[in-house]
């Protein structure tokens, strides 16, 4: 239940497991991470050490926050698996990773990322539109990068696909500063050490 004092608050973020081309994005990657972190929220991610997941969990880690990664074992085995993080748990299979990272997080959060982002992404967002789970799915989209799918989402809408209000369960933030003042607004973060009966 959101809102409920004493709890951590987690965001779940995806994305991707390669840094990209442009420096700006593990800036971004980094950036959101230390936000997060500063504003009171536990981060749930792939568990990765490589790409913009290393990059995520090391400014969280920098920045004194608790860093969840749940990953398959055939992933941890070959020594991508980030062995710093808070807790690091290995699961037999992709489908009890998913499940576990929802089970941990209070919300969804996709930063820019490849094939694995985006089924990360629209499995939270299949799910919401189920009814599987009521927590919020934010896209952080500082550089435009997802303008191409977010204007395929609108033909998706337009076409007949995506009902409008189903459309509308994508909340799309521009900056960071926005994501943050966002998700405070619809995920209370954790307080402090002496709110924590986890
Ligand atoms: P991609 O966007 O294709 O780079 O995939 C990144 C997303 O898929 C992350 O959010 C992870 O949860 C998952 N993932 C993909 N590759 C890995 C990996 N080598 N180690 C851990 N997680 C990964």
């Amino acid at each position: 239940m959101h809102g409920v004092i004493g709890v951590r608050r987690r965001i779940c973020v995806f994305c991707g497991a390669r840094p990209g081309r442009d420096p700006a994005y593990v800036r971004l990657a980094r950036d959101a991470a230390t936000a997060l972190v500063t504003a009171g929220f536990g981060l749930v991610y792939g568990g990765g050490r490589i790409g913009l997941m290393g990059a995520l969990a090391d400014a969280a880690l920098a920045a004194g926050g608790e860093v969840i990664g749940v990953i398959p074992v055939s992933l941890a085995t070959t020594e991508v698996a980030h062995r710093g993080i808070t807790d690091l748990r290995v699961v037999e299979s992709m489908h009890e990773r998913k499940a576990l990272m929802n089970a941990l997080s209070d919300a969804f959060l996709a930063l820019p990322g490849g094939y694995g982002t985006m089924d990360e992404l629209f499995e939270a967002l299949t799910w919401r539109q189920l009814g599987f789970h009521e927590k919020p799915v934010v896209l952080l989209d500082a550089n435009g990068f997802y303008d191409p799918l977010l204007a395929q989402l609108d033909r998706m809408t337009s076409d007949g696909f995506v009902a409008p209000r189903m459309r509308e369960l994508l909340i799309v933030e521009r900056s960071v500063p926005a994501l943050i003042e966002r998700l405070r607004s619809c995920v209370e973060p954790y307080r402090g050490v002496e709110d924590q009966v986890e």
